[in-house]
């Protein structure tokens, strides 16, 4: 089945936009990715800075933590400086416990955010019309429809509405078949969630003003989750498995995750919560997003290289030094070809290791190359659209690839721009 038949779930849509820069949400359109900074809101160079970086690495939405009213304060001149680097990508604010009073006290912030992201299990105690929580609910959701912006409720097992779990639980105890702990929390993260928006709704704000996330971090918790909640409401859901963690582990969990839910038609706009690894681009994150999308074949944004894991048929380490270096090229030039080339993003590479299977996968790629396996002549023949053009030998394989590679890109995608 080619992704484009995946079915996806009806959703409204939500529009997120700065200036003419529009992001939507639902109703049709390619899951988005997002992302978040880790530096203080309250260092505006510090943080556009890194918004650049993940807007440049692809992240068509960026959240940034506003915490503080040091942060608040900072959120306009953050955005015009982005708007001098001509980075125009929508911001989300991130906002618990104060964001009632910041959004309220600092209006050139509320203005300056394209979406705010509200916790309902953070927005103080009490349930109910006229209890704290409420009011404080009720505030940002003014804010929201007088600045026209939209919202995320985004419920997370950290921070769950301990009333509404409590009031559950006592609920479950009067079953004749109570649920198990695990059910109530299911369910109380669904109806967080939906209950929350529907409170929206009727306090003005926009059902396409409106989406949702539930986030927790065991892969099979989020899967039953958001399953619940997608089969409950229409509003676009953004996925995202909490505290995923470091590394190879996050980037599993992560993809474990969301790609069932994905492949299901769940999930509009997602994000991939890596810890980064000390000295890790924060980048990192919106490269896993893009390749989760694009190995399944949602979406495309730079092409892709395809390298044999190596075996006893290959001893040197000349393949994979090779295949890293196509990959880094290639990512390098999307900063250029996206423009430049539209279609590039759907080329594959490959590299290959020995004769075994080198030939046929090159066959199989836009362009090709079968290196020499140990014993092997050492030549590399290259195939592009399935043929055979040339074979390489020498010093200089690497640099005569790349050349190969840029020269298919021009003549292949540039006819692109013309007609674009
Ligand atoms: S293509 Fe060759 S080197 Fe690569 S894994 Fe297969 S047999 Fe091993």
């Amino acid at each position: 089945m080619s992704a484009g038949a995946l079915p996806r779930r009806r959703a409204r849509q939500v529009q997120v936009r700065w200036r003419d820069q529009v992001v939507a949400m639902g109703g049709g359109a390619p899951v988005a990715v997002q992302s978040m900074t880790n530096t203080d809101t309250a260092d505006p160079i510090g943080t556009a800075i890194q918004v650049k970086e993940l807007a440049q690495a692809g992240s068509e939405l960026v959240r940034i933590t506003v915490n503080s009213p040091e942060a608040a304060a900072q959120v306009a001149a953050l955005r015009e400086q982005l708007d001098r680097m001509d980075i125009h990508v929508p911001l989300i604010g991130d906002f618990h416990y104060n964001g009632h009073k910041l959004l309220t006290q600092y209006p050139e912030c509320a203005q300056a955010l394209s979406k705010y992201r509200i916790n309902p299990g953070n927005m103080g105690s009490g349930s109910g019309a006229g209890s704290k929580r409420d009011d404080n609910f009720a505030q940002m959701i003014e804010v929201a429809c007088r600045y026209d912006k939209p919202v995320r409720i985004g419920v997370n097992w950290g921070s769950l509405d301990q009333t509404l779990l409590a009031r559950m639980m006592d609920e479950n105890s009067q079953r004749a078949e109570p649920w198990t702990a695990q059910q109530v929390m299911y369910e109380a993260l669904v109806r967080s969630a939906i209950e929350n928006a529907q409170r929206a709704e009727e306090l003005g704000l926009a059902g396409n003003k409106i989406c949702l996330s539930a986030k927790v971090s065991g892969v099979q918790d989020l899967i039953a989750v958001y399953r619940g909640l997608a089969a409950r409401c229409d509003y676009p859901l953004h996925l995202g498995l909490t505290e995923a963690g470091m590394g190879s582990k996050g980037m599993v969990a992560s993809t474990a995750a969301l790609a069932v839910l994905l492949q299901e038609g769940i999930g509009d706009t997602i994000r991939v919560s890596l810890t980064p690894e000390p000295g890790a681009p924060r980048s990192k994150e919106v490269m896993v997003a893009q390749e989760i999308l694009q190995t399944m074949g949602l979406r495309a944004f730079t092409p892709m290289v395809i390298a044999c894991p190596g075996c006893g048929r290959t001893t040197s380490t000349f393949f994979q030094e090779l295949a890293s270096r196509i990959q880094s090229y290639l990512r390098e030039q999307m900063l250029v070809w996206r423009s430049q080339y539209p279609g590039v993003e759907n080329m594959n590479v490959a590299v290959m290791g020995c004769v075994v299977n080198g030939p046929g996968e090159s066959k199989h790629a836009n362009i090709g190359i079968s290196l020499p396996g140990t014993g092997e002549t050492p030549v590399a023949p290259v195939f592009v659209d399935g043929e055979r053009t040339v074979t390489l030998k020498g010093e200089r394989i690497a640099e005569e690839f790349q050349a190969i590679v840029e020269n298919y890109v021009k003549t292949k995608y540039g006819a692109n721009k013309i007609a674009a």
